[in-house]
């Protein structure tokens, strides 16, 4: 990957301090984010359900003295004093979101709204957390943000992409009736330390697959394609776009380009952890994409930014996290 020295993502504090509310604060995403938020010198209020989060996630942060857990769902309205909002609240993985999709729905939808009321009542900023599934199935590629999709509007993935284009339009409407501040970070593939065991998402089920010897299960041909960002690369992204004047509203897409076939993620899963385990292929999930790969280059002139984690290095830290966490059940 290019190295571009000008394009540094290293942390640096915040000049005033900041009072920040973390929606799912305590699953994979929110949980690095609340820990890299606190290290620059923010107050951080953690909210959370603990649908697919946990308190374990930030374990090391509920002593700190500029953190605070809050259980609460933001289905349901909520009053508090903050400058901004980065409002991660949604489960992220396919199986997960589709458990309930009525309540995924509702999350996106309802809980978009109170955010962007509060938003509008305090004046805070907010950063909503879409993703790369208003994309779709894309039949543009690489995805650039004026690519409007090609969403199944009825299918089984339709309660999270449309809960997600929904909260977009939201963003957009408050922001033009209302003018709050929103920075709309359209978020690709993104993996590591502090995924759940189960999550059901390809890396983490890969991974705790190689690890045990069981075979690592290929939905389909394993031709399909994805691009995974490290987790220290996402943070950096969002909080630089949270930082960004407040004219920068997005969509924005943050992930990184380096594009692969599933079936080469799970041989190098394999060699990586060094395991015996073979490749199964199972039915493939309906309406599973079948390429996505981020165009970046907003973000890299806007924000200065790109990642630096390679998926080799990314996926050595990720196995060796499950490693770690698997080492009392072997
Ligand atoms: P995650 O499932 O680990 O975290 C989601 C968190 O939100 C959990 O802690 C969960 O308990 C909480 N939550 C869910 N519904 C809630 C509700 N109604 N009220 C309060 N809390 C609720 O998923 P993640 O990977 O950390 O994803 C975080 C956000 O980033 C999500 O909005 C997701 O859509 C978005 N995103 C993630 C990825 C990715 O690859 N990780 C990609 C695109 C978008
Ligand atoms: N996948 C797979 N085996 C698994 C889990 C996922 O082959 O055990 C595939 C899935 O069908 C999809 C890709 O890996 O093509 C990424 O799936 P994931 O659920 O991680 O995220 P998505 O990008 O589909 O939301």
């Amino acid at each position: 990957m290019k190295d571009n020295r000008q394009n540094s993502n290293k942390t640096t504090s915040f000049i005033e301090p900041r009072r920040v509310l973390v929606t799912g604060g305590a699953g994979f995403l929110g949980s690095h984010l609340c820990r890299e938020l606190v290290a620059r010198g923010a107050e951080v209020i953690c909210m959370d359900n603990f649908f697919t989060g946990h308190k374990r996630n930030i374990q090391d942060l509920h002593t700190h003295p500029d953190f605070e857990l809050i259980r609460h769902d933001i289905v349901n309205p909520i009053f508090l004093e903050v400058d901004q909002i980065y409002n991660l609240a949604c489960p992220a993985s396919p199986v997960h979101y589709q458990y309930n999709p009525v309540k995924t729905i509702k999350t996106s939808v309802m809980g978009t709204i109170n955010m962007l009321g509060l938003a509008k009542r305090v004046k805070a900023r907010m950063l909503q957390a879409s993703t790369s599934e208003v994309y779709g199935d894309p039949q543009v590629h690489p995805q650039p943000e004026d690519y409007w999709g090609h969403v199944n509007p009825v299918g089984v993935r339709s309660c999270y992409d449309e809960g997600k284009r929904c909260a977009e339009t939201l963003c957009f409407d408050y922001y033009r009736q209302n003018q709050v501040e929103i920075k709309v970070a359209r978020i690709f593939n993104t993996y590591g330390p502090n995924m759940d065991l189960n999550d059901g998402r390809v890396i983490s089920n890969f991974v705790t697959q190689a690890l045990e010897g069981k075979p690592l299960t290929i939905y389909g041909d394993g031709n399909q394609t994805r691009s995974f960002c490290y987790i220290d690369d996402m943070v950096q992204g969002l909080i630089k776009f949270m930082e960004t004047p407040a004219d920068i509203t997005g969509p924005l897409n943050l992930g990184n380009p380096e594009e692969i076939t599933i079936l080469t993620l799970a041989q190098k899963i394999i060699e990586l952890s060094e395991s015996n385990s073979q490749i199964e292929h199972q039915a493939p999930p309906p309406d599973d994409p079948a390429r996505r790969q981020p165009e970046i280059e907003l973000a890299r002139s806007v924000l200065h930014w790109q990642p630096r984690v390679s998926l080799e290095m990314g996926l050595e830290k990720t196995i060796a996290y499950f490693s770690n966490l698997l080492a009392p059940y072997s």
